[in-house]
């Protein structure tokens, strides 16, 4: 994202004396911002530091090009600049999947088109680097513009989230990726702008192909991989126009993206080979058939009881949390509590939710104190020495299939024990599934009770209830 606003200001090379030091001091910038926001505590100004970093890119930038169309370029960024302040502002808190997958989409075109741009303006007469480096920028910003796209469209219902496998659908993705490899040497070998052009329309289709047969339960992983490749399409880019700000930012983005992807694939124990390839979630899809067994309901009083006698409480905060935007009943809960004394901390599931931090910004918005969010490795060990475990809205990433159903497609997923704790509520407002689509055991032990509620609704009534407790 952040390289976006630098690839449109770009224009050629032209770096002067002061130039290099300044571009070093936007990627010192850029550096000490991605650090900071390793941290909730920290991550807002990590973002400033960023965008300092890239309004000193894009200065120096323009200056450093003797830019004479000031107008177009100003008319750019306030067109460009307004959508995006838009967007960001009015986006809910559940739709920001989709939109890291839109901003990673328009990364991956900005890059392509930096590269378009410059075989117009050379008439594709390049040295061999140079278009080694232009059809890189054209088939991976192509391929992340499209993906990234069919993303969006699954995340946000306009796709189906289910796996659309086709036949030999792997057989003709190869040929593809051959087929641009191929193309891509006689574009550079031929200096064919033409060559280069084609290039671009199959890795288009590529980006398609690769990311429909992909499920929506996997979208966490193939939006932080398509980050990963808008930040190396922009490096590409960089290359292309000699702009060291640019491979900087692009290489960043890049090696973070790969990171994050490598960590989010962990969470789910899946390598990224079996994300992209196994079409998970195919064979689970559609409703889940709950038969007739028995579910414990619980009122808000049975809650509230539960709640008020316990020593130590946990909550696991879901997408259903985010859905009925329940944080600040949430933490005005844990406040009652804790004044009777109860201890209260927060388990948060790396892919709880629909993006990687979705439960941290969250609680981080109702000023939940960061030292009682726990992640897996902290909370797992606790929850036998639990009394309650309060489940909002989460399903997947608290399901014991995953821990003791072979046969179960997130069989070997790490999960949140919670099952261990003396006694668990779960709120939500049926048995239905989760993004994964199967069922729930946890719902029918007996140690379980099911508040079946809106969870904002849920957690209201239960403070309601305290009061007579
Ligand atoms: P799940 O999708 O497993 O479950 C969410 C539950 O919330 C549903 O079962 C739903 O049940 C309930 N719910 C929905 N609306 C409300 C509401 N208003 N009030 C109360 N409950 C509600 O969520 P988890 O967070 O447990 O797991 C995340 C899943 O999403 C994993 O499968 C993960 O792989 C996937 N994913 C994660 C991403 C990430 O980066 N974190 C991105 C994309 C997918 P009901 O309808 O009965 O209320």
């Amino acid at each position: 994202m952040m390289t976006d606003f630098l690839l449109l200001a770009q224009t050629n090379n032209g770096e002067g004396t002061l130039t290099p030091l300044l571009y070093l001091g936007a990627a010192v910038l850029f550096i000490l911002g991605l650090k900071q926001l390793s941290s909730p505590r920290t991550a807002r100004r990590g973002n400033m530091l960023a965008s300092g970093g890239m309004l000193i890119a894009i200065v120096v930038t323009l200056i450093d090009n003797d830019i004479t169309n000031w107008g177009t370029v100003i008319a750019g960024l306030l067109v460009g600049g307004t959508i995006g302040a838009l967007l960001a502002i009015r986006v809910k808190m559940t739709s920001m999947p989709e939109l890291v997958a839109a901003f990673n989409g328009f990364g991956g075109v900005a890059s392509a088109l930096v590269a378009l741009a410059e075989i117009e303006r050379t008439d594709a007469l390049f040295e061999i680097e140079t278009g080694v480096v232009v059809a890189l920028s054209l088939a991976i910003g192509s391929i992340t513009f499209s993906g990234s796209f069919v993303a969006f469209g699954k995340l946000n219902g306009s796709l189906p989230g289910q796996p659309i496998l086709l036949p030999g659908g792997k057989i003709i993705n190869a040929l593809l990726a051959l087929g641009a490899v191929a193309v891509s040497v006689w574009a550079i070998a031929a200096d064919d702008a033409v060559a280069y052009w084609i290039v671009v329309a199959i890795a288009l289709v590529l980006g398609v192909l690769a990311v429909i047969p992909i499920g929506g339960a996997d979208m966490p992983v193939v939006i932080s991989l398509l980050n990963s490749f808008s930040g190396v399409a922009a490096a590409m880019a960089g290359f292309v126009i000699s702009n060291s700000a640019l491979i900087i930012g692009g290489a960043l983005v890049g090696a973070a993206g790969m990171i994050l992807t490598l960590q989010m694939a962990e969470a789910m124990n899946r390598t990224i080979a079996n994300v992209l390839f196994s079409g998970f979630g195919a064979v689970t899809g559609g409703p889940v058939s709950t038969g007739d067994k028995p579910v414990k309901s619980a009122t808000p009083d049975d809650v509230a009881i539960a709640l008020s006698y316990a020593e130590n409480v946990i909550v696991v905060p879901g997408y259903g949390l985010a859905v009925a935007q329940a944080q600040h009943a949430v933490r005005e809960l844990a406040t009652l509590l804790e004044e009777k004394g109860v201890n209260v901390d927060y388990a948060i599931h790396p892919v709880a939710g629909r993006m990687p931090g979705h439960m941290n910004v969250l609680l981080a918005e109702a000023d939940v104190p960061y030292d009682q969010l726990l992640d897996l490795d902290q909370s797992n060990p606790r929850f036998g020495q639990t009394d309650v475990v309060l489940i909002i809205g989460a399903n997947d990433v608290v399901n014991p299939s995953a821990r003791e159903d072979e046969t179960s497609p997130i069989y070997g997923m790490p999960i949140l024990d919670v099952d261990y704790a003396s006694t668990v509520v779960v709120i939500k407002r049926s048995l239905s599934p989760g993004f994964a689509g199967i069922d729930n055991p946890l719902f029918y032990l007996d140690n379980t009770m099911m508040f079946f509620s809106d969870g904002k609704a849920a957690v209201e009534s239960v403070i309601g209830a305290m009061a007579n407790v």
